[in-house]
């Protein structure tokens, strides 16, 4: 079976079905056999494991997906894609393509009722990159019951959920991503495996869903509330974004407070906060406000 990750039998398939690339649903396909070897093995599949890949475009990752896994579910948002995909994967059973956009999509129920044999799943995909963090936030707020995620996303993307507190990438997404899960950057790729080469770095981010939360919060709800109003001006003090984007002007008192409970000084910037402190903040918040 010829792979369909290589320029040649890419073109063919492009050109067999007249496709033309919609940049406006992030569609650069993966050429290159050695970045696709490198994905699936980051997500360290067996025949006993299912994965749900997001946006198969003609095929590429899903067939080698489809080689190592049970299960594979693709959705795909596109309709044009659809019968390029029942050509190119005629040959895996097991493999099933659906039209739909994951955002809009139950994505737990779907996981539900389709990996039913499978007790682990991953998510695999070459996200599109104009929805990479909407994407990869749904996956961990909703609280999939799944083992990891390996994405390809854009490089800049990566080194944010990857960052450490204090560096220049660290931000709410990486606070929130870390709260759910360990990241991992596994390689970084060059823009000439894909076609259409995007104008972005790319890298092959690794996540793996922790069983419980990295912290103990009080309310979920509570604690992004407090990470995304610490990094909403990333230039101005902690008690400035909180004062603006949470508290209000007429309660800086109490803010004052609340960080002088959380042993934490008012002067200092988001981006210095660790996981534990922004626990620690947003639990005493929310007792605060109890
Ligand atoms: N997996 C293929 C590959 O690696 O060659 C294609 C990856 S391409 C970067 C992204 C794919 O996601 C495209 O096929 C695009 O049509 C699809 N897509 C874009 N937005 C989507 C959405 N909201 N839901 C599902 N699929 C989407």
């Amino acid at each position: 079976m010829r792979d369909i990750a290589t320029p040649t039998r890419t073109k063919e398939i492009l050109k067999k079905y007249g496709f033309s690339f919609k940049k406006s649903l992030g569609q650069n396909f993966l050429i290159d056999l050695n970045i696709l070897s490198k994905i699936v093995a980051a997500a360290e599949l067996t025949k006993e494991k299912g994965v749900l890949e997001i946006g198969p475009g003609i095929g590429a990752l899903t067939e080698q997906l489809s080689r190592q896994a049970g299960q594979v579910v693709a959705i795909e948002i596109d309709q044009r894609l659809l019968p390029i995909l029942k050509d190119t994967l005629s040959s895996y059973p097991h493999t099933e393509v659906i039209h739909g956009d994951v955002l809009k999509m139950d994505v737990k129920l779907l996981i539900k009722e389709k990996f039913k044999e499978q007790k682990k799943v991953s998510v695999v995909a070459n996200l599109p990159y104009y929805v990479t963090s909407a994407i990869l936030m749904k996956l961990l707020e909703e609280r999939l019951p799944l083992e990891n995620i390996v994405v390809m996303v854009q490089k800049e993307v990566a080194e944010r959920i990857s960052a450490s507190p204090g560096s220049k990438a660290y931000g709410a997404l990486t606070v929130l991503a870390q709260f759910y899960a360990e990241a991992e950057i596994i390689t970084v790729v060059p823009h000439s495996v894909f076609i259409p080469q995007p104008n972005v770095d790319s890298a092959v981010l690794r996540l793996r869903i922790r069983e419980r939360p990295a912290v103990e919060v009080v309310s979920e709800a509570i604690f992004y509330r407090v990470v995304k109003a610490s990094f909403a001006q990333r230039r101005k003090t902690l008690s400035n974004n909180l004062m603006n984007n949470l508290f209000g002007k007429d309660k800086k008192e109490k803010m004052l407070q609340v960080l002088k409970e959380a042993g934490i000084d008012p002067a200092r910037r988001g981006e210095t906060l660790s996981i534990e402190e922004f626990a620690r903040l947003s639990n005493i918040i929310a007792h605060a406000f109890e």
